[in-house]
């Protein structure tokens, strides 16, 4: 069975409640499609709003993060019952940013993944090495651990319905996109070790996509590549240009 393409906006710290709103109705016409899952993911302050504005169009609102417990004393986070009842079905794990400022572990991307799953959220699990780390000739290394890590304890069943993100860090911000090649290669080694990790069935059910600097002008070669199912964009995604990226 074919896999269904997903395109998911990663809208970072940006954008106010008011913002938003203008930009979800900006960008409802441009994005509309049935062949892509559409997402955007908002700062949490703006899911709700965002949620309304969209109501209608085939724009899912998603989360760029949650934590891992269900409540508590977690000042400042935001719970995986909170997202389910605003509606959202997707949540962006261990992005390089949460990882790098945040001091997100592959651990807690495991249990942020488990939890996720646990309240039928649909996590996209990011994973990217750094400029040092592929100069290093590291990066399919690093890949593995971190994948291995995120999916441990995580059934067959449901990684079948995850979302991997591969997001070379020196890509993410920098205008700078892996060639179609290099983001195919990893992508394509992603799925080798989905397969290994559980079977064939989970490996060519699993989406994967490419994240790092995509444009209007890349997304359509990036994401004509046998195992890139779409992309995490983020600068681009706050702009028209992102209908066209949608509809590449
Ligand atoms: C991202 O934030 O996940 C990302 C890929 O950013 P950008 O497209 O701006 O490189």
């Amino acid at each position: 069975m074919a896999r269904r393409k997903i395109v998911a906006g990663n809208w970072k710290m940006n954008m106010t409640p008011t913002q938003a709103v203008e930009l979800v109705n900006t960008l409802k016409p441009l994005v509309k499609t049935n062949d892509v899952d559409v997402i955007f993911c908002v700062p949490a302050i703006d899911i709700i709003p965002a949620m309304e504005a969209a109501k209608g169009s085939n724009i899912n609102i998603g989360a760029e993060n949650m934590y891992f417990e269900d409540s508590g004393a977690y000042t400042g986070e935001i719970s995986p019952l909170m997202l389910v009842d605003a509606g959202v079905k997707y949540v962006i794990i261990g992005h390089s940013e949460r990882r790098e400022y945040f001091g997100e572990t592959d651990e807690i991307v495991n249990k942020k993944v488990l939890k996720a799953f646990e309240h039928n959220l649909t996590p996209i699990v990011c994973c990217g090495e750094s400029l040092t780390q592929r100069e290093q000739g590291v990066t399919f290394d690093l890949i593995r651990q971190q994948i291995k890590i995120a999916f441990q304890n995580v059934s067959a069943e449901q990684a079948q319905t995850a979302v991997i993100a591969y997001e070379p860090i020196w890509a993410i911000g920098t205008g700078k996109v892996a060639t179609t090649s290099q983001a195919q290669e990893v992508c394509a080694a992603i799925r080798v070790l989905i397969s290994e990790i559980y079977d064939q069935t989970t490996a060519l059910a699993v989406r994967i996509q490419y994240g790092g600097s995509v444009t209007a002008d890349t997304a359509a070669d990036l994401f004509s590549q046998p195992d890139i199912d779409g992309g995490l964009v983020g600068g681009a995604s706050l702009k028209p240009d992102f209908g066209k990226i949608v509809n590449h």
